[in-house]
């Protein structure tokens, strides 16, 4: 790269665009995948049938249908929104942090959120020019610091505050008491980010409306369609109609449209596939808690947080990986996650090779 054109790129672009690390994925050829949180299990023959049947009639000529009518109201049913309530769809549920904190930026205004957290929250905020204020966890169990979250939006009174439920990189689940004291006290906007719901019973869905200034998101990453890319946010309508301003036009594509909304026809082959996640969960955490100098951590999500013994998480990763066993090291993050690894619960053969992977690994590492 010449002199002039780094000059030219670094006079342009903002310093804070220019400081970001892009989000990294990790390569995973021949592996087994581990590493984001993904269901591990594909669809049924006869049911991949019926999808290719639908998408031969799918016509990609035409612009999709701009409001995704007939998925939204097969999403109002299979969330459970509550009556009265207002959703929008976004291109996976990243697309719509990027639009709320998009609608609420302005040069005096910051995000809050929890640290360890979702990390979109940080970068998004950066991405739109705001402040991000990250409120410690507790340490050892994770739970919200609720004299300190109080004490933080007072003092920066942001705009937003996202609190995910159950959260990640962590797996637990907040106290549900705190959080509602969080919605109570928080000046603007709180959004309950329920990417795992589909992994646990806990929800603040059916809560929408007691206040005026509750959101809940969701997406269907993570019971099995992340490849579709969408994901949602109810609430009340004169919230949503603001946001749903500076959604681009047909942000939702017709190969998406048609094929989500198939995949909600078949609600029950991905119940049947979450259901037995959470089994595998418990299996693979009472298996990894035997290992000697394994710490397993209660999830409510489909990964496990895990502490290595100390200074060990980097070398039991790698030789994990030389195993062909992927999984995703915290270790060099947040000081919290110190030590710790955290592997997505995979089908019982690959939550067995991974077993079997990490007893070798911290027998020998
Ligand atoms: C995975 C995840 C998301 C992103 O979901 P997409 O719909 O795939 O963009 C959002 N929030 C949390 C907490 C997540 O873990």
């Amino acid at each position: 790269m010449s002199d002039t054109l780094q000059a030219l790129v670094a006079h342009w672009v903002r310093p804070e665009i220019r400081e970001l690390n892009a989000y990294h994925v990790q390569p995973a050829h021949g592996m087994i995948k581990l590493d984001a949180m993904e269901n591990p299990y594909t669809w049924p023959e006869d049911l991949r049938d019926a999808w290719v049947e639908l998408l031969r009639v799918t016509d990609v000529n035409r612009y999709p249908d701009p409001a995704a009518r007939a998925l939204a109201d097969r999403l109002f049913e299979a969330m459970a929104v509550p009556h009265g309530m207002r959703m929008m769809l976004g291109n996976g549920s990243d697309e719509l942090i990027q639009m709320v904190t998009m609608s609420l930026a302005g040069p005096s205004r910051c995000v809050l959120s929890v640290d360890p957290g979702f990390v979109m929250y940080r970068m998004i905020a950066t991405f739109c020019g705001m402040r991000y204020v990250g409120v410690p966890l507790t340490a050892d169990t994770f739970a919200l610091d609720l004299p300190a979250l109080l004490q933080a939006m007072d003092e920066h009174q942001p705009a937003v505050v996202f609190l995910a439920y159950p959260n990640n990189p962590t797996g637990n689940l907040f106290d549900a008491a705190a959080i509602e004291a969080v919605i109570r006290a928080a000046p603007g906007l709180v959004v309950v980010d329920e990417a795992y719901a589909p992994f646990t019973d806990a929800s603040f869905m059916s809560r929408l409306g007691e206040f005026d200034n509750l959101l809940v998101m969701r997406t269907v990453s993570k019971m099995g369609l992340a490849g579709l890319r969408l994901g949602l946010l109810a609430g009340p309508a004169a919230w949503i109609e603001q946001f749903d301003k500076v959604r681009l036009p047909y942000n939702i594509n017709a190969l998406t449209q048609a094929s989500a909304t198939f995949a909600l026809q078949h609600k029950a082959v991905f119940d049947t596939q979450t259901a037995a996640i959470r089994r595998e969960r418990e299996r693979l955490a009472t298996a990894l808690a035997a290992i000697e100098g394994v710490e397993v951590y209660p999830s409510e999500a489909n990964f496990l947080l895990l502490r290595a013994p100390t200074g060990k998480a980097t070398a039991w990763f790698n030789a994990l990986r030389d195993r062909r066993v992927l999984i995703k090291c915290l270790d060099g993050g947040h000081p919290l996650l110190r030590d710790c690894l955290r592997p997505t619960v995979g089908t019982p053969d690959e939550n067995d090779a991974l077993i079997a992977a990490l007893r070798e690994v911290a027998a020998e590492v």
